[in-house]
């Protein structure tokens, strides 16, 4: 140890706020690098995700018609294909079928096909039947006009992926510290000097903030508005089906705002196609699953399940709102605060682009190129100036289409 208790050789002290998927990936990064001491604050407990890492059904669709997004996207899934833990893979490259059903739609996703192939992303375009046996039992044949499979999308398992992150993180020196909920960051001359919980400072000479839907209740502290709204989100699974599958392709119908897989014993829907509904969620909050909306989402989930063949329409067992982060122009929030040196944001970051986005942000922190493009896009404080109304009116109706922007 060094005179200020810190190990020999430590140039720099980072705390992460939030040890869900992108805190742990931020962690196991930075920890490749040398000269870092690297402290993970999280509220919850560890045995468990509290997060929106923790409610994440998988789906990991590499093409996005922002060409930053299917960047991080590709990396991402690249890393987690090398990721195994507790004799469990991080994620199946089982496909990703998008399924028109009227002309119109068929039309706009051949216009997404040829995007796609000019963003070098694999597709195949799929007349009716070649669709509807992609993913037969969640595909009605009479219900289809075709549709597009990219065979490099997948499920994850976003619990498998974030606890060996954080083994990774934790064998090369990172220090996680549990039931740890930061109530403040310390600053002296605009630059970062520590995180603070309620019984502890912890000095740092960098925090990220990687809290998820609680990012915007922590950057308040310290003055900084995180153009960023929690949003609720329906998604149910059905019965145990009693055949062990889960290798069919995961399936969106974009003109319905629907999608579902194959968990490999059951089925699991969820849909967007309802009022777009803004939670205020609490800082204390200790779970980012919230109670069931059913006058909203009871109809959708009722037309949603419409969609699958009859012999695959279940009744709900477990209907879960789970909260995610939407931002005004549906791209994550990734990189430095404009006026605090040493403070820096991950956040509104799928499970789709969480690895991708953490590289890319320890490359900025150590002052080193990354191979990803367009990283300037997803500038924090690109919605400076604007209201906080009118940020969230733009996020919440961006909601139904979920992967447009603007
Ligand atoms: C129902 C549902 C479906 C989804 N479907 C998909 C999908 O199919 N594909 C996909 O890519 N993504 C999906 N997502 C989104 C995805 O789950 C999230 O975007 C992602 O998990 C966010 O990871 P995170 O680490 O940023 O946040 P979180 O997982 O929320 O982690 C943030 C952590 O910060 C901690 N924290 C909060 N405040 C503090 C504080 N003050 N101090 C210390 N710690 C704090 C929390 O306890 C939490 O563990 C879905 C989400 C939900 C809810």
């Amino acid at each position: 140890m060094g005179a200020s208790g810190e190990p020999v050789g430590v140039t720099r002290s980072i705390v992460i706020l939030g040890g869900g998927i992108v805190g742990s990936a931020l962690a196991a990064y930075l920890c490749e690098q040398g000269g870092l001491m690297v402290t993970v604050l999280e509220a919850g407990p560890p045995e468990r995700l509290i997060g929106s890492t923790g409610h994440a059904p998988g789906y990991l669709g590499v093409f996005n018609e922002v060409s930053v997004a299917t960047e991080l996207a590709r990396a991402s899934a690249e890393k987690y294909e090398q990721i195994r833990y507790g004799g469990r893979a991080g994620f199946d490259r089982v496909g990703g079928l998008e399924v028109a059903t009227t002309p119109g739609g068929m039309a706009d996703l051949e216009r997404r096909a040829t995007l796609a192939v000019e963003a070098g992303v694999p597709v195949r375009v799929l007349a009716p039947e070649q669709a509807a046996s992609a993913a037969p039992a969640l595909v009605d044949p009479r219900r289809c006009t075709g549709g597009l499979l990219y065979p490099h999308d997948g499920t994850t398992r976003a619990d498998v992926i974030t606890a060996a992150l954080r083994e990774r993180a934790v064998e090369s020196g990172a220090r996680f510290v549990y039931a740890a909920r930061a109530i403040g960051i310390e600053t002296h001359a605009d630059r970062v000097t520590a995180a603070r919980t309620a019984t502890a400072a912890f000095p740092a000479d960098d925090v990220v903030v990687a809290c998820g839907i609680w990012g915007p209740a922590v950057l308040a502290v310290v003055g900084q508005i995180l153009p960023l709204t929690p949003v609720a989100h329906p998604y149910v699974y059905g019965p145990a089906h009693g055949k062990l599958r889960g290798n069919s392709a995961f399936v969106r119908w974009p003109e319905h705002h629907v999608y579902a897989r194959d968990h490999g014993d059951r089925f699991g829907l969820g849909t967007y196609d309802h009022n777009p509904l803004a939670v205020d969620i609490a800082a204390r909050a200790t779970d980012a699953e919230q109670p069931w909306v059913a006058a909203e989402f009871d109809p959708a989930v009722t037309a949603a399940l419409d969609l699958l063949p009859a012999v695959s329409r279940f009744d709900p067992e477990r209907r879960l709102n789970g909260v995610f982060s939407m931002t005004p122009d549906n791209l994550p929030l990734l990189g430095p605060t404009e006026d605090i040196a040493g403070l820096w944001v991950a956040e509104a970051l799928w499970v789709t682009h969480a690895c991708g986005a953490a590289r890319a942000l320890v490359q900025m922190m150590t002052d080193r190129p990354s191979e990803i493009r367009g990283l300037e896009r997803l500038r924090p404080g690109r919605f400076a100036g604007q209201s906080a109304e009118l940020c969230t009116e733009r996020a919440l109706r961006l909601y139904r289409d979920i992967y447009a922007t603007t």
